[in-house]
């Protein structure tokens, strides 16, 4: 059993977050700490620790994720300019919650490469 993190309270609803999308598969909210003008997080509501557990789960449970992620980006008006989506896994990818998230990042023109 998994630790309880902070986006666990948040798909239960026992802390706030600002939705920008919700439906039997996901939970999409504002980053409360946005690295970009748009910065939205994107989990699924069937917790998966992180995006190496990926590899663990049913083609559809990912499928239906990653299209969300793509539906939502489409949703925020970001498509024509374009916008990055990161997973931060581990140590090394400085992921800080243990709730597998994707960022969107967009609103502007980011640099590359990452640090
Ligand atoms: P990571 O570093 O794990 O890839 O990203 C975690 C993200 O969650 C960070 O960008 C951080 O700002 C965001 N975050 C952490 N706690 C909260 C919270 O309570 N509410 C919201 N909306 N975002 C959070």
């Amino acid at each position: 059993m998994s630790e309880v993190s902070i986006f666990d309270k948040i798909i239960a609803k026992e802390i706030p977050a600002d939705i920008v999308y919700e439906d039997d598969w996901v939970l999409a909210f504002n980053d409360i700490n946005p690295q970009a003008p748009v910065h939205v997080l994107v989990i699924p509501k069937a917790k998966i620790p992180g995006f190496s557990s990926l590899a663990d789960q049913e083609a559809v449970q990912v499928g239906e994720f990653i299209k969300r992620i793509s539906q939502v980006a489409n949703k925020l008006g970001l498509d024509p300019d374009g916008y990055r989506v990161v997973f931060n896994q581990g140590k090394h990818g400085q992921q800080s919650v243990n709730y597998i998230h994707a960022h969107i990042l967009g609103g502007k023109q980011l640099s590359w490469p990452p640090g």
